[in-house]
């Protein structure tokens, strides 16, 4: 493929101009759960830019006192979330009966919808633990949906590559022709787990309907088109800019590592965010009757 350029030019196809970054985040150290020490990428702040997308952390610690408090049940409505496990083990419960291990690899993928009490506890006492959630939100038409969960094995995600030292582990949408293991109406969102070898380029196409943003979780990695790179170092977001004319991204690994960046796109729904904690309405009122509802036992029914 011919190599990506920000310049407009009427010879150039949409679909090879590669979007900027807009800006890049760090990410705050945060507590959830029962006291699991994790790092809020995506938060409150960024939920109108990153529409549809209203949350992501990053979990990751050798020390068992970090983590070993857990998730323990906690309910959730109107929303999304997406567990992407990189190491050790945790088990999934929830109200509807499903049963889950989030092991390496694992994806889960829990469509709250009107509602949903789960726990997420870790299978281990010590070593690694490490992942990713993502909260993906709901159009106000199916935030009362009946809940769905999907525990997808390490097997069933799709691994494509481009045969250039870009691979990528297709969670979610489509890429490079290929089909990731979930597809969601509404949001229709793309989620990879792009693996670059030392100096590794990819052309990712990207909607451009889309809000995106990439996450460096390994190593450090020059995203934009070759005449406007941004050089993105682990542990960083970067916010992909909305060019209307740029068809997707360009990434690309330094010389002397490998990386791993974490891309994610998404329709915006452009409706009113409403958020309580772990519900996710459109308006105050629905927030009451989440909470009303939670109390009472008929959340989760
Ligand atoms: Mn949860």
């Amino acid at each position: 493929m011919a190599a990506w350029t920000a310049t407009i030019h009427p010879d150039i196809p949409t679909s090879l101009l590669s979007r900027r970054v807009e800006r890049t985040v760090r990410g705050r150290p945060a507590s959830d759960g029962d006291g699991v020490r994790l790092v809020r990428v995506l938060g409150n702040d960024l939920q109108r830019r990153l529409d549809p997308f209203l949350m992501l952390d990053h979990f990751g610690s050798d020390d068992a006192s970090d983590y070993i408090g857990g998730f323990p049940s906690h309910p959730h409505r109107g929303f999304e979330t997406v567990t992407l496990m990189q190491q050790g083990r945790m088990r999934h419960q929830d109200s509807a009966g499903n049963v889950g291990l989030l092991e390496p690899g694992s994806v889960q993928w829990m469509t709250a919808g009107r509602g949903i009490i789960h726990s997420e506890m870790p299978e281990q006492e010590e070593g690694r633990m490490a992942g990713f959630q993502l909260w993906v939100n709901l159009p106000a038409k199916t935030k009362m949906q009946a809940p769905a969960y999907r525990d997808i094995a390490p097997e069933s995600v799709p691994v494509v590559s481009n045969g250039a030292g870009a691979t990528l582990r297709l969670v979610a949408g489509r890429a490079l022709g290929a089909a990731g293991a979930v597809q969601r109406p509404d949001t229709e969102p793309l989620v990879a787990d792009v693996s670059l070898e030392a100096g590794a380029v990819l052309d990712l196409e990207i909607p451009t309907t889309h809000n995106a943003f990439v996450f460096v979780h390994e190593g450090s990695v020059a995203v934009g088109p070759v005449d406007g790179a941004t050089t993105v170092p682990a542990g960083t977001m970067a916010i992909l800019g909305n060019e209307e004319a740029a068809g997707g991204v360009r990434l690309r690994a330094d010389g002397s590592a490998p990386a791993g960046v974490l891309v994610v796109a998404g329709r915006p729904l452009r409706e009113p965010i409403a958020q309580m904690g772990p519900f996710v309405m459109n308006s105050e009122a629905e927030l009451r009757q989440a909470v009303h509802d939670f109390r009472s036992g008929a959340l989760a029914t």
